[in-house]
């Protein structure tokens, strides 16, 4: 500014000067005018040619002047630099936060005022059914079409979240989303969305569990509960008083099997899985097995020394198991104690070991009465049952599967169930080979296929 003042002096007086001389002081003050005039005529050209530059492209190039307009162009340029450069840390420092809330496995929408969506990340769009881009701008509450959200959303208060039905919900799996939502900023808010599935569905569980375990247990204390009252209450011969002590000792041992698997199922789940280390030489618990088995049928054919089935145990293989005895023991009795609870007097049961591709198997069929198909897959879930009243009759908890199965998954291995109702039901402990050792390297058996039919 100050340059450009000096300038116009020294223009002004250089050419004052000879005019005062020529022509007097008219003539002096005419020139100085004109020379302001031309100036200002040169100044406006330069400020338009300025400004043309500062709106160009080219402002990024070297400015093609010099003196006084050069330095500003260069201070401009120079600003203009730092600013980029400082829009870029923040360009790069928010995109990285706004990928860190992406990978968030949490859903967060940032609402505006009016509760229009203005940011979401893929797992909210995911969770609510939101397309991140083109419902920007839309209203939450006319995209998320649920009454509970609505409601939730028009309530003043927003400290609890509330709990509605996630958009990837089928009619067998339902989601369940936990939504909550906290203000922040002028008026805005923050939408999180938690799919809350997982958690839901244990919580039922373990309500399911607890009501089975009691309802177990009310029957046979009931019954317990009952004869205690008969007995003090009613003046009983010796031979009453002994028929109600075997009826009571029925129930008390019903109990004592439901604690005692009560007990190896919470075990299985809260240990860890058996190593390779222990052997279990196959034969033994075959023999042991084959024995509880044979009493059991006897038993369950009503007391008769004979068993009420027709047991086929083919020849043990000499192989020795990897893993728990104990484990093993309980899944592969198991096994043969439902064939002969659920095979009428009369059927028959085969039970054999035999080595199938990778795997060694264990597989116990029966002609008992089979199972439909529906049931198959929930079987092994804990207090299942396809015949109740069987399976009370015979002393069973509901347990004896869900056992089994965790035994074979402990193993790495898995419980294979084939029926057909009439014709019976095999059912299958397989194990990987790696479980399975004998002198002989155990060897996939044509037999397996035979035995099988
Ligand atoms: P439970 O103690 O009731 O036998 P399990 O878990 O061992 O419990 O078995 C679950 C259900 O599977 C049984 O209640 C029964 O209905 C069915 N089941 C098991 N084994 C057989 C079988 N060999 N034949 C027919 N049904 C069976």
């Amino acid at each position: 500014m100050v340059i450009t003042v000096l300038e116009l002096l020294i223009l002004s007086a250089l050419v004052a000067a000879p005019a005062w001389f020529l022509g007097g002081g008219l003539w002096a003050a005419f020139a100085a005018w004109l020379a302001v005039g031309l100036y200002a005529v040169v100044l406006a050209w330069k400020i338009d040619r300025f400004d043309r530059w500062l709106s160009a492209p080219n402002l990024r190039l070297d400015p093609p002047w010099r003196g006084v307009w050069r330095e500003m162009a260069l201070r401009i340029q120079r600003m203009l630099r730092q600013q980029e450069k400082l829009v870029a840390v923040h360009e790069k420092r928010l995109q990285d936060f706004l990928l860190a809330i992406q990978a968030s496995p949490n859903g967060v929408i940032l609402l505006d005022e009016e509760g229009r969506i203005e940011w979401c990340n893929v797992t909210a769009a995911g969770h609510l059914g939101l397309d991140a881009l083109k419902d920007r701008m839309q209203h939450i509450v006319h995209l998320v079409r649920d009454p509970v959200f609505a409601r939730y959303f028009s309530q003043a208060d927003h400290a609890s979240e509330a709990v509605i039905e996630g958009r990837s919900s089928s009619v067998v799996n339902k989601q369940k989303l936990s939504v909550q939502l906290h203000a922040y900023g002028e008026g805005r808010s923050l939408l999180l969305t938690r799919d809350i599935t997982a958690v839901a569905q244990a919580e039922a569980m373990r309500r399911d569990f607890v009501a089975n375990v009691s309802h177990e247990i009310r029957t046979p204390l009931t019954v317990l509960s009952g004869f205690v009252e008969t007995l003090q209450s009613l003046p009983l011969d010796a031979h009453e008083r002994g028929r109600y002590l075997d009826l009571m000792a029925v129930q008390s041992q019903r109990m004592q099997d439901l604690v005692a698997d009560l007990l190896t199922l919470s075990q299985l789940e809260g240990s860890s899985p058996p190593g390779t280390h222990q052997q279990v030489p196959l034969p033994e618990l075959m023999w042991k097995v084959e024995s509880e088995a044979r009493a059991l049928s006897s038993f369950m054919g009503g007391l008769e020394v004979t068993p009420s089935q027709d047991l086929v145990f083919d020849p043990t293989p000499d192989w020795t198991l990897l893993g728990s005895e104990n484990e093993l023991q309980s899944a592969v009795s198991n096994l043969v104690s439902n064939a002969i609870r659920y095979t009428p007097s009369g059927g028959k049961i085969h039970v054999r070991w035999y080595a199938q591709a990778d795997h060694c198997i264990f597989a116990v069929s029966d002609t008992g009465p089979g199972i439909a198909p529906e049931h198959l897959p929930r079987l092994s879930e804990r207090f299942y049952r396809v015949d109740r009243s069987r399976s009370r009759e015979t002393g069973g908890t509901g347990l004896g599967l869900a056992i089994t199965k965790h035994v074979a998954q402990r193993h790495g291995g898995e419980l294979r169930i084939e029926s057909q109702v009439g014709h019976g039901s095999t059912f299958m402990l397989v194990l990987p080979s790696s479980r399975c050792v004998s002198a002989a390297p155990v060897q996939a058996s044509s037999a397996a296929t035979e035995l099988q039919a």
